[in-house]
Order: C-alpha cells, then structure tokens, then sequence
C-alpha cells in the first residue's frame, strides 16, 4: 500500500496527473462491481433453476420457456460485461494515452457486432450455464436419456471458441469421497465437481485445509470457500432416488404377481 501512496503524492504535485489516479481507481472500483455483478447473475440462474424444475415438473413447460428466455437475455448481458471488465482492465493500465478511450470504443464495438452475428447455437449453446440448465430441465422428465441437440446446426459448427465447449459428462449421483449417494451436496466453483459436504469438508480437514480434488483425473485444489450448496443437484438427487425407489417397488410388484 505503502507504494500506491507515494505514486499518488508523486501524481498531485505534477498537476493533472492527480485526476488520472482518481480514474485510475474508480476503474479498479469498476472491474470489482462487474466482477461481484457476475457473481450475483450465477446466483440467479441457480434460483431460476430450482424454480424451473418445479415448473417442469408440474408440467407448466410455458413458463420454463419464459424462464430459458431470461436466462438467454442473462447470457447475453453477462457477455457484455466480460467485455466491459476486459477492456476497463485494460484502460485502467493505458491512461496516459490520447488514444486509449478511442481503443476502447472501437474494441466494445467490434466485439458486440462480433457477438450479434454469432448464432444461438455458439451463443447459448455453448454456453456452461445454459446446457446445464437445459439438462436438468430434460432430466425431470427423461432421466438416463441423452438430451437431443438444443439448436439447429450445434453440431460441426466452425468457430473456433474452443475454451468455450463442454465435455459431454454426465451428472454422477454419488459422493466420490464417500461413494454413497450425495448427501447435501456442494460443487466446487473451479473444477464443478460435487460431494456430500460433510464428507468433503472432513477430507479437507484431514489434509491440512486445501487438498487436491478427489476425483480421479482432476488436479485442481479443493478448498472450503470454493465450495456453494448445491441446491440443484439435492434436487436432482433426490428425485433420482425417488425414481429407484419406484422402479424397485414396481419390480417387486411384478414378482409378486
Ligand atoms: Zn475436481
């Protein structure tokens, strides 16, 4: 901190630099609110999930189309906000130049005219977010099925957003500390791997605070403060079960017949 103070003392007595680290820092300031309003629309779109789910499964399936309707409007906002942030980055580093307000108008608008001419497959359907959402959705009533292509053309599309393409793994039921069913699961926010919360948390503990995910292949870190209660997936789970349970009871059914 002690060095932030000099250059600004350093900035004052040369006249208009002082206003430059005033900006200077209402960008940081900036980047941090985009960042935390990020944050609050991944929240939301679990809430929207949750609340999607009981509409599917009661079969309101216009409703859980409003819903995917706002969740693409989402997306798209949260689109312009990562480019907001990227570029006030960037801005907050070239405020000595003439030039740098100039950049970063022609930056915003080639990547927002980039962006309107994508098409909804690369848009939404590539988007983590929404194939999960469009998953769960599917699950409620088609559990074990595969989900059908969610846009025309999600195949053997040629762009090139590579980070952006999941992997097509399927949502595992069980705990991979305890190998049991998922009891009140958390799901990490960096790797998006689950586990029953108290098994995980024991883990950690066991191994000093942070450890290495448990899940075979995966080599990122596990620590409490990445982990969020997995709301959707208990409901997931437990309508899983559900359906063992009534497949089992069936089965017994017929037996006894
Ligand atoms: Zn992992």
């Amino acid at each position: 901190m002690s060095q932030t103070y000099s250059q600004s003392q350093g900035a004052r007595s040369q006249g208009g630099m002082g206003s430059q680290v005033q900006l200077q820092s209402r960008l940081h300031g900036l980047r941090n609110n985009i960042q935390n309003i990020q944050d609050i629309a991944n929240d939301t779109t679990r809430a929207c999930t949750i609340a999607a789910l009981d509409l599917e499964e009661i079969g309101d399936s216009e409703k859980v189309s409003e819903i995917d309707a706002s969740l693409r409007t989402l997306i798209d906002a949260q689109h312009q906000l990562e480019v907001e942030r990227t570029l006030v980055t960037r801005l907050a580093t070239q405020l000595d130049s003439e030039t740098a307000e100039n950049e970063y108008m022609t930056a915003w608008k080639q990547n927002m005219n980039k962006y309107e001419k994508t098409s909804d497959a690369s848009k939404y359907g590539k988007n983590n977010m929404y194939r999960e959402f469009r998953q769960q959705i599917w699950d409620v009533k088609h559990e074990g099925e595969p989900m059908p292509n969610l846009f025309d053309g999600e195949q053997g599309s040629d762009d090139s957003d590579e980070d952006l393409v999941i992997e097509g793994a399927r949502v595992n039921y069980r705990c991979p500390v305890t190998a049991t069913w998922l009891v009140d699961p958390v799901t990490s926010k960096i790797c998006k791997h689950s586990f029953s919360r108290e098994a995980i948390l024991d883990y950690i503990r066991a191994h000093g605070g942070a450890c290495a995910c448990p899940v075979d292949g995966c080599s990122n870190r596990i620590k409490p403060q990445d982990l969020y209660a997995d709301k959707v997936l208990e409901r997931n789970v437990s309508r899983h079960l559900r359906q063992l349970e009534s497949e089992e009871t069936a089965a017994q059914y017929t037996m006894v017949q």
